[in-house]
């Protein structure tokens, strides 16, 4: 059964790292929770401010663990890179950032350049000190630079890896610039996913590991908020949160919406 208070939303969205996996393998009663889900005919869907793939690579990651979806139940940071340079008519980029990111964005228009008018800084799985110095030197010219999110640490199997948020701040630092982010909980993504969507709000939760990003965008978005403690952020932070910021839930495990 479902615990009462779950039973009135429709749209059940997660978050995946620390939300549903540690990466390379899913966290402890996620896939009962999720399994149950879909049983009684709730829509499952993920959001993730991840960018080393495109949506596509997440949903074959996510069934490779067990959970299967598709490419149209999955929304990630890369999307909300590339509708930020589509609506803003930008073709050429540099881009900090894993292949599955490039090819995404190369299979939808973009050139990847170092003659960019825009870069990228976006997750990577081992920092690339070179590709940091070309960004600072074009940043510093005055090439606008947008970032995927200010995530600082994510795990990866059993690694604590650093998040692009770390990348983002030491450019900010050695530039003076500010970078833009697209990620959650932007204006931006909460734009493209209203309009990706089209979810009743009422009928909208999401699950997610990170308040200031997840939490944050979901009461944003007018979407209840579930906050998971499988991730980084830890309870005690909840209480320095502005009243609208806070959680409506907060689980110890996914597997808390199961009785
Ligand atoms: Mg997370």
């Amino acid at each position: 059964m479902l615990v009462r208070g779950f039973q009135k939303y429709d749209n059940f969205v997660f978050d995946l790292d620390g939300t549903i996996w540690y990466w390379d393998k899913l966290i402890p009663g996620v896939k009962e929770a999720i399994e149950y889900l879909k049983k009684i005919g709730k829509n499952v869907f993920y959001l993730t401010n991840n960018t080393v793939f495109g949506p596509g690579g997440f949903a074959k990651k996510l069934c490779s663990l067990g959970l299967d979806t598709d490419v149209s139940k999955v929304t990630c940071a890369s999307e909300f890179i590339l509708f930020y340079l589509k609506e803003n008519n930008i073709k050429n980029v540099f881009v900090i950032g894993e292949n599955g990111l490039k090819d995404f964005l190369k299979g939808n228009g973009i050139v990847v350049t170092e003659n960019p008018d825009c870069v990228v800084i976006a997750q990577e799985v081992e920092p690339d000190e070179e590709a940091m110095r070309t960004a600072i030197e074009m940043i510093s010219r005055g090439i606008p630079a947008i970032g995927s999110a200010r995530g600082r640490a994510w795990h990866m199997g059993d690694i604590f890896k650093t998040g692009v948020g770390v990348t983002i701040e030491k450019i900010e630092e050695a530039t003076g610039k500010k970078v833009k982010i697209v990620g959650k909980p932007s204006q931006l993504s909460i734009d493209y996913v209203r309009s990706k969507y089209k979810f009743n709000p009422e009928k909208t939760i999401l699950f997610g590991d990170e308040l200031t990003s997840d939490i944050v965008f979901a009461n944003r978005s007018g979407w209840d908020s579930a906050f998971v403690l499988t991730g980084r952020d830890k309870i005690e932070q909840v209480e320095e949160m502005k009243e609208e910021d806070k959680p409506d839930f907060i689980l110890e495990s996914l597997n808390e919406i199961l009785e």
